[in-house]
């Protein structure tokens, strides 16, 4: 039996659906990307905000218009947090499968798919819709034979649920409280995609500062493990990146999400002691305003953010960072409930003050069940569309000048896609080719990206044929927009 994926939302649920197509795989499904040729649509939904979760529920109503002959299952977040309502409403769908216990798919399957029933096209209705929500448990694992992302990339969650409450935040109300997973099953993880000629690993969760909080044993099997750490006080983060160190290969490590109120600065000499931790800091500061912040529950300062900033800066100083650089992304919310236009302009000087490499930015969308939705004084929408306008256009500012310190320089860049050059077999042009590709300061689908020209004869690091997955050395020639212009040495 075939089965089609339709993957939305962040990085954390793009593992859940790898997650998914291994145990639909164990299973004897086969994925295809032709929808068609389907007998079960899963889409995978998203449901943070406003607008995911509309776009999530369109697939399941596309679906079923689409593909008469198919059954739909709607799984991830929309699933895990509506499933009780959705059930009732959306005759769209055939199933509803909640994120907690992944590995209980094949109850549902069974569900959709009787064993007397399973010859393909046959969508004849179950008489109940079957919902499963399960309870939200440990940090579902195990095997991913298809990763979703690019060739030679991969994401590597380590925690799941948050504990933080950020009051315009539902992932706590959907993903349940946090979770760490034990450092040996991540070590073990790691190694197995290096091995796979995996060569950037990003180190997911809610919130990677809180790793291993108020879930010790996910540490403390190390400690007792491992007695050179018995005594000391390192952070489970700073504990698990020491352990990845460990690891033997040429690959990279890049940590996304890390909540700026927990950020562990013990991780920081862990890090400038092994290159192969990039000098890649995601920290979503939300807001610049002093006003704001404790109102989004968020226990620190702007003030002690920058403090923040420049003490990371200091750390990775050029004695011990051979990339010469440390690149910032960030996140803002605006539109929050009282947010006024003094406090807009202090979290606009705050970026500034940052100097981000890259930011990212949402409005503000009233979540039931959280705190923030009680809040009176909400903006104008319109007010606060012009907001997140002028944040976009001071990073894109920021993000071309800080690209220039690349021109004339070499540098390590992950192939992702060939490029079909237009120009190739005009006889009156040398057939150079084109590919897309990232370096060490650009994370996968949120950054820019190095767009490479080279010549037929040019090859990869390791001598072999450009191709997606491949590394290859580029000499930067320009910065167009939030990319670069690399031609392979
Ligand atoms: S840190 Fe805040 S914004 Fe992030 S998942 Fe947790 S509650 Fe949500």
């Amino acid at each position: 039996m075939r089965f089609f994926l339709d993957q939305h939302g962040c990085a954390k649920n793009q593992v859940d659906g790898e997650l998914l197509i291994g145990i639909l795989g164990q299973r004897g499904w086969i994925r295809t990307d032709i929808p068609e040729d389907a007998s079960l649509i899963i889409v995978n939904s998203c449901g943070f905000i406003e607008s995911a979760k509309k776009e999530s529920l369109e697939s399941v109503i596309t679906a079923r218009a689409a593909y008469p002959n198919a059954k739909v299952l709607l799984a991830g977040c929309l699933a895990e947090r509506y499933a009780s309502d959705l059930s009732e409403n959306l005759t769209e769908a055939d199933a509803f499968f909640g994120n907690g216990d992944l590995y209980r798919l094949p109850e549902i399957i069974d569900k959709l798919f009787p064993e007397s029933d399973i010859r393909p096209g046959l969508s004849g209705k179950t008489e109940k819709v079957p919902v499963l929500v399960p309870a939200q448990q440990g940090v579902c694992s195990g095997s991913r034979p298809q990763l979703l992302s690019f060739p030679g990339s991969a994401y590597v969650k380590i925690t799941e649920g948050c504990n933080n409450h950020c009051s315009f935040c539902a992932i706590p109300l959907i993903r349940g409280e946090l979770r760490s997973r034990p450092i040996h099953e991540i070590i073990d993880e790691c190694s197995l995609l290096i091995s796979q000629g995996i060569f950037e690993l990003n180190l997911i969760g809610q919130d990677l500062a809180s790793y291993g909080r108020g879930n010790e044993d996910a540490v403390s099997g190390e400690r007792k493990e491992n007695p050179a750490e018995a005594g000391t006080s390192l952070s489970p983060l700073a504990l698990l990146l020491t352990a990845l160190s460990g690891l033997e290969g040429n690959f990279r490590i890049r940590l996304l999400y890390i909540h700026p109120d927990n950020f562990p600065r013990d991780i920081l000499p862990v890090m400038t002691a092994d290159f192969r931790f990039l000098p890649y800091f995601d920290l979503p500061f939300q807001s610049g305003s002093k006003a704001i912040l404790p109102a989004m529950n968020r226990k620190g300062t702007p003030e002690q953010y920058l403090g923040l900033i420049s003490d990371i800066r200091r750390s990775f100083s050029e004695a011990v960072n051979p990339y010469g650089f440390v690149a910032f992304r960030t996140t803002f919310l605006v539109g929050f409930p009282g947010e006024t236009a003094e406090d807009f302009d202090e979290t606009s000087a705050f970026l500034q003050s940052i100097q981000s490499l890259w930011s990212g930015g949402f409005i503000w969308s009233c979540e039931d069940g959280t705190k923030a939705a009680l809040l009176k004084k909400r903006p104008p929408k319109k007010e606060a569309q012009t907001r997140l306008e002028l944040l976009r256009q001071i990073q894109s500012g920021m993000t071309s000048e800080k690209l220039l310190f690349f021109t004339g320089k070499i540098l390590d860049v992950l192939v992702e896609e060939l490029v079909l050059n237009p120009e190739e077999g005009n006889n009156d042009i040398p057939a150079s080719r084109l590919a897309i590709g990232r370096t060490w300061f650009q994370a996968p689908e949120v950054d820019g990206s190095v767009v490479l020209q080279y010549e037929e004869d040019r090859t990869s690091l390791d001598g072999g044929p450009i191709r997606p997955g491949s590394i290859v050395r580029a000499y930067i020639r320009g910065v167009s927009g939030v990319d670069l212009d690399g031609v392979v040495q």
